[in-house]
C-alpha cells in the first residue's frame, strides 16, 4: 500500500476539525470584491488517490473561482499545445521571492516572465493559447481540461464581473510591460481578457483534485508532467515555496479565492479550499492542513 491509500476518513476529518480554527489567522482578499463575500469560516478538503480512493471532509463543498491554481493547467495545456520548446521560450523557469503580481521582477527581467506561476507568466501564456478570440480561448481550455480530466469547471460570471467592475492596475500595467517589451503574441487587452477568464474557471475540491489527477497520472507527456510538477514545487505557493519545499515536500499551487492543490506524485491529489489567506496570499487553514497531513501520514516525497 502507498501512505495515501492508507490515510483514513477519522484522521482527516478530525485535522479538518483543527483547521477550521486556522481560519482565523488569515484575510478575506478585497480587491477582487466578491472574493470578499467568501465564509471566512469555510474549509473543505478532498482527496483522491490513482487507486480510486476518495475521500471529503470539512464543510458541504461549493464551487468557487481558481484563480491562481489555473496557472499550472494554463501551463500543462499550453505545452500539450504548442511543446516545451515554444512555450520556454515566452516564459522562464526561476522562482521569483517577489509578490505574484510584482511588476518589478518583470521590470528587473526586461519583461521576460520568470515563471508560469506568477501573473507575468501565466498572461503571457494566455496570449499564444490557440482560439480567435479571448472567449474562445478560454472556452477551448476549459473544455479540454473537462475532457481530460472528467471535471464540471465553468465560468462564474458574477465573479467575472466582481473582476472587470475594478480594473486591477498591477495587472494591467504588467500586461502593458509584457506587450512594450514584445513578450505577447496578442494585444496586452487580450491577453488580460484571457488571463482574468480563466482565473474565473470555478469548480469544487472535488474538480480540483481530479484536475490534481489529470497531472498525476493523467493522459500528458511525461516531459510536461515532470515540468508543471517542478514548477509548483518551486514557485506555486510564491515566496513560501522554497519554505513548503523543505518543511512539507510536496508540489502546490494556491489561488487567491483560498484553494490549495497538492500533488503527491505517483499517488494522488488533495485539493484544500479556505477562503482567509495568510500574508504571502496563500490559504491559511489549507497550509497548516497540508502541513499537519504531510507530516503525519509521510507524505514528503524527498522520503
Ligand atoms: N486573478 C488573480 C489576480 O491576478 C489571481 C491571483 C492569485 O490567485 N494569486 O490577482
Amino acid at each position: 500500500m502507498i501512505p495515501l491509500d492508507l490515510v483514513s476518513v477519522d484522521a482527516l476529518e478530525s485535522l479538518a476539525n483543527n483547521a477550521q480554527q486556522h481560519t482565523q489567522s488569515g484575510q478575506l482578499p478585497t480587491y477582487i470584491p466578491a472574493l470578499g463575500q467568501a465564509n471566512p469560516d469555510g474549509f473543505s478538503v478532498h482527496l483522491l488517490t490513482i487507486t480510486g480512493q476518495t475521500i471529503q471532509v470539512g464543510d458541504r463543498p461549493l464551487p468557487f473561482a481558481l484563480m491562481s491554481v489555473m496557472k499550472p493547467f494554463i501551463l500543462l495545456y499550453a505545452l500539450e499545445q504548442v511543446g516545451a520548446e515554444s512555450v520556454l521560450r515566452s516564459v522562464g523557469i526561476q522562482p521569483s521571492d517577489h509578490a505574484y503580481n510584482s511588476l518589478a521582477q518583470l521590470e528587473a527581467d526586461r519583461g521576460f516572465p520568470r515563471n508560469p506561476m506568477i501573473n507575468s507568466g501565466a498572461i503571457a501564456l494566455c496570449s499564444r493559447l490557440p482560439g480567435a478570440t479571448p472567449h474562445e480561448r478560454c472556452h477551448r481550455l476549459c473544455q479540454w481540461l473537462n475532457d481530460q480530466a472528467q471535471t464540471h469547471l465553468t465560468l462564474d460570471e458574477t465573479i467575472l464581473a466582481s473582476v472587470r467592475d475594478r480594473p486591477n492596475e498591477q495587472n494591467q500595467a504588467i500586461a502593458r510591460y509584457l506587450d512594450v517589451t514584445d513578450h505577447l503574441a496578442t494585444s496586452a487587452a487580450e491577453a488580460l481578457d484571457v488571463y482574468e477568464q480563466l482565473c474565473c474557471l470555478s469548480g469544487t475540491v472535488s474538480d480540483l483534485a481530479q484536475l490534481g489527477l489529470l497531472l498525476v497520472a493523467g493522459a500528458i507527456a511525461p516531459r510536461h508532467r515532470q515540468l508543471v510538477t517542478a514548477l509548483m514545487m518551486t514557485c506555486g505557493l510564491y515566496q513560501y515555496s522554497g519554505r513548503f519545499a523543505v518543511e512539507v515536500g510536496l508540489p502546490a499551487k494556491s489561488g487567491v479565492s483560498g484553494a490549495v492543490l497538492a500533488l503527491v506524485p505517483r499517488q494522488g491529489a488533495i485539493a484544500c479550499y479556505s477562503p482567509p489567506l495568510d500574508a504571502i496570499g496563500n490559504s491559511a487553514a489549507s497550509i497548516w492542513f497540508l502541513r499537519q497531513l504531510a507530516a503525519q501520514a509521510d507524505l514528503n516525497v524527498f522520503g
